[in-house]
């Protein structure tokens, strides 16, 4: 008989308790073992995701299979020295003592998760609930049906089903699952869901990851290498076009450049469009497809608008039979209408044009805080104007998405785009906490920390906090007296 949400997570619970996942050599077993599932079902995913977004295999490996298995090594190599507790240093008034920073896992977790990079998104976080010794619910998204079945079908027939566990469903299962009690939540999807996730989980003061999405901008400007040219155009329409159709929160949004240089900007986008995915990028499957009828009916809708129609200087053309959407580009659309005011999330790329290059600085300024900001730039003062200027969660010069794939960097948003952070040591932080432990000694004492109060009790203290040093002579004072 199927158990219910209280009865698996009771379960989760009672492993937990257990002490099991605290262990290192679980910790390592389980990681071990998403190793294996990740490198024997390879097929398998690349399948689901064939069937879910269309998404050719190579950039399944690139952006999924990949990346987890790296993250997996990465944390087997440093999970020992992560799990060993810190020396902390202490002040001389505290003398003799010691204290040490323990990490310990948070309990028991769950992990909310999109459909984009259904296999990314749900296994990075639950690799870091592991390491740090957690027992762990997963819900991918039900918009990925057959990534969903097979992170079902596969978890439980890799890793311990009694610590950790896939629960399939959609948004009424994600409510059920918000009213249990959970030690940490870490969620990816939208600000919308992400405020329902944060009010639930006040009712139990249980703290919360958000990883949101929003619009990433992209500065350009102009280039007088032909190769850096290249490459720059490889970034931006590989972020754009070729992850996950631009259903990517940390993709391209828009492009800024100067309005001197987007006609020479559009050719180029436009060439180089052609020599990344053919004449007709429908028939290439070099370019994944919108993952349902709403959000291409969505994307569609983007265009409706007479004005925003005008803008178009590239594609324009959608097959709903096979939910594709051609790579289109516009050049000033209005910046009132929808596509400019929310996110896009498909292959889409407006060009908004500035006078001059730093009038982009005040244009991402005057916007929510994006999760990334892209500037392709040689111009040294620029980068350090935008750099100081502007607040979101990473910014990058000269490429696009690299900071999500490297482990020793923290992945996550600020404001609008999130908060909290995760990848490689910052996961393991995420699902940790940090326990002081204090050794004292009863060799020597401040006598003078206990009532009765006296004046001279408080010009004692007054000393102790201006001068530390002093600490340890009354320390010793308190070995005379006593
Ligand atoms: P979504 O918010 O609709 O869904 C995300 C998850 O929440 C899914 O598992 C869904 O089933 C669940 N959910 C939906 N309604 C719920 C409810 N009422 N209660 C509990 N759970 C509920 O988002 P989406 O459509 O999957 O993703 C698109 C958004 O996610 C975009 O804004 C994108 O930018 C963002 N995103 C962010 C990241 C990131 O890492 N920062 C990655 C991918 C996507």
């Amino acid at each position: 008989m199927k158990k219910s949400l209280e009865e698996e997570w009771g379960e989760l619970r009672e492993t937990f308790n257990s002490g099991k996942t605290n262990e290192q050599s679980w910790r390592r077993s389980q990681l071990k073992g998403l190793l294996n599932l990740l490198k024997e079902k390879e097929e398998d995913i690349f399948e689901a995701l064939e069937k879910d977004l269309g998404k050719h295999k190579v950039e399944a490996y690139r952006d999924e299979v990949g990346p987890l298995i790296k993250s997996v090594n990465y944390i087997l190599e440093n999970l020992k020295q992560w799990m060993s507790s810190k020396q902390a240093k202490l002040p001389l008034a505290a003398f003799p003592s010691k204290a040490e920073l323990v990490p310990e896992p948070l309990g028991v977790v769950l992990v909310l998760s999109s459909w984009n990079f259904p296999f990314g998104l749900s296994l990075e976080p639950v690799i870091g609930a592991i390491a740090a010794g957690n027992a762990v619910v997963l819900k991918p998204s039900e918009l990925s049906p057959a990534s969903s079945a097979v992170l079902a079908d596969l978890i439980p027939k890799y890793l311990d089903n009694k610590a950790i566990k896939v629960i399939e469903g959609g948004s009424s299962v994600g409510e059920q699952l918000l009213e249990l009690k959970w030690d940490k939540i870490l969620f990816t999807g939208s600000a919308k869901v992400g405020r329902i996730v944060m009010s639930a989980a006040v009712k139990h003061l249980t703290p919360v990851v958000l990883e949101l999405g929003g619009k990433c901008p992209t500065i350009v400007d102009s280039f007088s290498s032909s190769r850096d040219k290249e490459i720059a155009l490889n970034r931006i329409l590989s972020a754009k076009f070729g992850a996950c159709a631009g259903q990517a929160c940390i993709g391209v949004d828009y492009i800024i450049t100067e309005k001197k240089y987007a006609a020479t900007l559009v050719e180029l986008l436009k060439n180089t469009l052609l020599s990344m995915f053919g004449e007709n990028p429908k028939e290439t499957r070099n370019i994944s497809r919108i993952i349902n009828e709403k959000n291409f009916f969505r994307l569609k809708s983007l265009l409706d608008e007479q004005s925003v129609k005008d803008s178009i200087v590239q594609g324009g053309s959608f097959d709903e039979a096979n939910l594709f959407v051609e790579p289109t580009i516009l050049l000033d659309p209005p910046l009132d209408a929808t596509i400019m005011t929310e996110e896009i999330f498909g292959p889409l790329l407006p060009i908004i044009t500035v006078e001059k290059i730093e009038d982009s600085i005040q244009f991402i300024k005057s916007r929510p805080k994006p999760l990334a900001i892209y500037a392709f730039t040689k111009n040294e003062a620029f980068k350090k104007r935008l750099q100081s200027e502007t607040t979101s969660g990473s910014i990058v010069f000269n490429d696009t998405i690299i900071q999500y794939a490297v482990d020793t960097l923290p992945f996550g948003g600020v404001g609008e785009s999130g908060m909290g952070r995760y990848h490689g040591k910052f996961s393991f932080d995420t699902f940790s906490h940090e326990k002081v432990v204090a050794r004292r000694s009863f060799l020597t004492d401040f006598w003078f920390r206990y009532p009765p109060w006296t004046e001279q009790k408080l010009q004692l203290f007054r000393l102790v906090y201006v001068f530390n040093y002093l600490g340890i002579v009354l320390n010793l004072l308190g070995l005379k007296r006593s």
